[in-house]
């Protein structure tokens, strides 16, 4: 390509010299032959012109040579070396360098701009803003693609065209008033404007050039729109957070408040403008901030928490809130702040409060109640010991009284041991003993019933024996529920099962069964609940109050077991299962505490029984004398000790509870009088660990929780140092 470019380039510059030879020649009978150099210079400026810088040199040298030769004649080349020809042929030289440097520098700085306009156009194409020039009469002179393309025309529809001619919407808009505004100041002028007709937002720079105004303008509609959606999201959320009870508030990472909604400034006591870029501290104090720094670090680490607290509140005075402080975070995961939810449950707690209370007052008076319902028993119980069975008849009431009057004791005791439960004050004896005493008791307690509705009962041991540390009385109660309950919720002629099994290295368990009544499905998670019942009729005359079960589960709970309930549902029977840890294995085991009270020779013993329930103190003493003890009666403190110091008794059964001296009085009186030393035996219906401590300090031997059972007072009085009731000493 280059190869053929130089030579024609350069046949131009011969094609010059021979053009103005020719024309000099023409021109010689008008001009002369003195006019030859003017030629030469004419074509050299037309080389240069239209070949450049190297034909120029050449033409310059060749219509030198063609001058000397053609022109001047033969003697031209000798004539040079005089000093007029060579100062000539020296300043056509300068003339023509000068010219040629002229041409070229001029040359070049033209080459240089038009590569700079091809290179500004080039960009502008380039760049995806879109792009226009108008002149001063508002006519296109340059459009990019991107501004075609947004146009949807093409560029011989628009150059040459009057701006208002084409886009005749624009006129009396902003668009219009941005351009004249440019026109009339000469400055730039900048606006986000709203197009008419297309409806698009377009940010518009117009730049005024001097000959026009150049326009650059990007569509920024989608921009535009979710500016306006946040804008409009955040009014929103302001509104919604307004709307709320909750104390709404959003900390940065510096805890600077960002956000308070109004319940938030009006509980607080400051405006949404004192408290933007605030910390609590600043606003509340150190001691404020104090409170809740511990949860906001939790949320600031990345956890939700939240918490419960009263609180002062400056303009609504002592409240408790609950506060949620959630960590918004950003996409990374990263936390960005903290936003702080607080709820007013003032009124939710005093609620709360009160039903605690109430529930607290319920318990109370069951308690107070059952043990009000215990006394007249007691003495009951013992006064049908002592009636006569002279007559089949006499036999016969004596033993339905007994019955009838043990079954109420027994639903009373168990509503006093629920309420003791409920109320925290039962004490449990735990000791080491084997599952198999622990069964044996409750079975041979519950025989009689099962037998009298004419049930078949198996029983399933394992040959070695387990062993649990327990409580052996309570757990054996809580089995003699269940078992009493299959025998009264199994139709006559059913079958009982009790099973004991290991499961496991640690845990033994004890399973009642029965063929009975069953337990609907719907009824099986509240079966445990207080005075929770199913009502099916058959066995209605059998029910009690519905706490047996409730009894039986906190008992088994209290010693960390579990008492799950199982029934294919109504008519299928059911199945009682406790799980209780094992104690670990040991080669010597202690006797049970609970074991059955061996029979001791009879001694009669001189025994005081002190209740001022008279009617519980007589029927015990004739209980008492029926065994061929000695007894004396005292009904209050002061005659208790009296009757002690008079009748020196062995063995002094005190109730606590006294009018004039309490129990504990008259024992240290007792003591204190030091004439004899009897056993004495508080006979309380309170048997919390610290009523123990006390009757222990007050100087009793032993503490006996109300209702006690006639058989163990006789075993006491037949011998008050029996290991048998080692449990009850303090
Ligand atoms: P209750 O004094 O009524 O027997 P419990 O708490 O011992 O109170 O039992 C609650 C209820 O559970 C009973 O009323 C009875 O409906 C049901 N129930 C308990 N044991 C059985 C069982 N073995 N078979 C069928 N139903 C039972």
């Amino acid at each position: 390509m280059r190869m053929r470019k130089v030579p024609a380039e350069y046949g131009i510059a011969v094609l010059c010299v021979a053009l103005m030879t020719a024309l000099h020649e023409l021109l010689v009978p008008w001009l002369g032959r003195a006019h030859n150099v003017q030629f030469m210079l004419c074509a050299v400026v037309v080389a240069l012109a239209t070949a450049g810088t190297g034909p120029a040199i050449l033409t310059a040298v060749l219509a030198f040579v063609i001058s000397e030769s053609v022109f001047v004649g033969p003697s031209a080349w000798s004539d040079l070396s005089q000093p007029n020809n060579a100062s000539s042929a020296l300043l056509y030289a300068l003339v023509c360098a000068l010219i040629i440097t002229l041409g070229s520098w001029h040359e070049r700085r033209a080459r240089r701009e038009r590569t700079a306009h091809a290179r500004d156009v080039l960009m502008l194409e380039l760049v995806t803003d879109c792009f226009f020039v108008v002149d001063r009469q508002w006519r296109f002179t340059h459009v990019n693609n991107p501004a075609l393309r947004f146009f949807g025309m093409n560029r011989e529809e628009l150059l040459g065209r009057i701006f208002w001619e084409v886009f005749p919407t624009s006129v009396g808009t902003p668009i219009e008033a941005l351009f004249r505004q440019v026109e009339q100041t000469g400055k730039a002028g900048h606006a986000e404007l709203l197009t008419p007709l297309i409806n698009r937002w377009l940010d518009l720079r117009l730049e005024p050039t001097g000959a026009g105004i150049m326009a650059v303008f990007t569509d920024v509609t989608r921009r535009r729109l979710a500016q306006d959606a946040a804008e409009h999201n955040a009014e929103f959320l302001g509104v919604v957070a307004d709307s709320v009870s909750v104390l709404i508030a959003y900390l940065d990472l510096e805890r600077r408040y960002r956000f308070i909604n109004r319940r938030y400034a009006e509980a607080f006591g400051f405006t949404p403008v004192e408290a933007i870029g605030r910390t609590h501290a600043q606003l509340c104090g150190e001691a404020a901030y104090e409170r809740v720094r511990e949860s906001l670090d939790c949320a600031f680490a990345g956890q939700a928490v939240s918490d419960e607290m009263p609180l002062c509140l400056p303009e609504l005075g002592e409240r408790h809130l609950l506060a949620n402080y959630r960590p918004d975070l950003d996409e990374s995961g990263n936390v960005r702040g903290v936003v702080l939810a607080l709820s007013d449950i003032t009124e939710r707690v005093k609620a709360e409060l009160a039903l605690r209370e109430g529930d607290r007052r319920k318990d109370e008076f069951l308690a107070t109640l059952a043990h009000e319902l215990r006394n007249p028993l007691a003495p009951i119980l013992n006064a049908v010991q002592l009636l006569g069975t002279e007559t089949p008849a006499r036999g016969n009431a004596r033993s339905i009284i007994d019955r009838q009057v043990r079954h109420m004791a027994r639903l009373v005791d168990d509503l006093l041991d629920v309420s003791r439960i409920t109320l925290g004050r039962i004490n449990l004896r735990r000791e080491r003993a084997s599952v198999a005493t622990l069964v044996s008791h409750a079975v041979e307690a519950s025989r009689p019933l099962i037998e009298a509705a004419g049930h078949t009962f198996t029983l399933q041991q394992p040959r070695e024996p387990l062993y649990v540390e327990v409580d052996v009385v309570r757990l054996a109660q809580a089995l003699l529920n269940l078992l009493n309950n299959a025998a009264k919720y199994t139709p006559v002629g059913g079958h009982i099962g009790l099973r004991v099994a290991q499961e496991g290295s640690g845990q033994v368990l004890i399973a009642v069964s029965d063929t009975g009544v069953g337990i609907p499905g719907s009824m099986l998670p509240r079966i445990f609940e207080m005075f929770a019942q199913v009502d099916h009729s058959l066995e209605r005359t059998q029910g009690g109050l519905g706490i047996g079960l409730t009894l039986a589960g906190e008992l088994v709970g209290m010693h960390g077991g579990t008492l799950v309930a199982h029934s294919a549902g109504l008519g299928h029977g059911s199945r009682f299962e406790i799980r209780l840890p094992l104690a670990p294995a040991l080669a010597a085991q202690p006797a049970s505490a609970a074991a059955p009270v061996p029979d001791e020779p009879p001694v009669g013993r001189r025994v005081l029984v002190v209740d001022d329930n008279i009617d519980a103190a007589e029927s015990l003493s004739l209980l008492l004398q029926a065994e061929g003890h000695q007894t004396e009666l005292a009904h209050d403190g002061l005659a208790a000790v009296e009757a002690t110091a008079r009748f020196a008794p062995d063995i002094v059964l005190l109730d606590i509870g006294l009018p004039g001296l309490n129990g504990y009085e008259a024992a240290m009186r007792m003591r204190s009088q030091g004439s004899s030393r009897p056993t004495l035996v508080a006979v309380t219906g309170w048997g919390q660990q610290q009523d123990r401590v006390r009757a222990a300090q007050a100087g009793f031997d032993l503490h006996l929780t109300k209702p006690v059972d006639p058989a163990v007072i006789m075993a006491l009085a037949r011998n008050p140092k029996t290991p048998a009731l080692q449990a009850y000493a303090l």
